[in-house]
């Protein structure tokens, strides 16, 4: 099963605010960026032209790496509140 197939899989109830804080700032001076290559469900975009991270914080799957692989240790990253967030099927 391919990783596009088993996204299909999950559910999703996303929260009406991002659980997921850049520091745009720091953002603006990491070099590598690699929260947009690291996440699974593409949930990072560098907008070049306007000098801004986009988060479209709905996809995320709560994996963390995002977090672990944040270049300037800058990122606010915490859990959807209540219901929110992803779920995972089993089977
Ligand atoms: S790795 Fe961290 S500092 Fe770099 S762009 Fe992503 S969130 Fe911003
Ligand atoms: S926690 Fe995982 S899925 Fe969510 S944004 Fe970070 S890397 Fe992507």
């Amino acid at each position: 099963m391919t990783i596009e197939n088993k996204l299909y899989t999950l559910k999703y109830n996303p929260d009406t605010v991002s659980h997921l804080t850049p520091d745009i700032k720091q953002c603006k001076k990491c070099k590598n960026k690699p929260c947009t290559y690291v996440c699974p469900a593409n949930v990072y975009e560098w907008d070049s032209e306007h000098e801004n991270l986009v988060v479209n914080f709905e996809n995320c799957l709560e994996c963390g790496a995002c977090r672990i692989v944040c270049e300037k240790k800058s990122l606010k990253w915490e859990y959807p509140k209540g219901t929110k967030g992803v779920t995972f099927k089993l089977g």
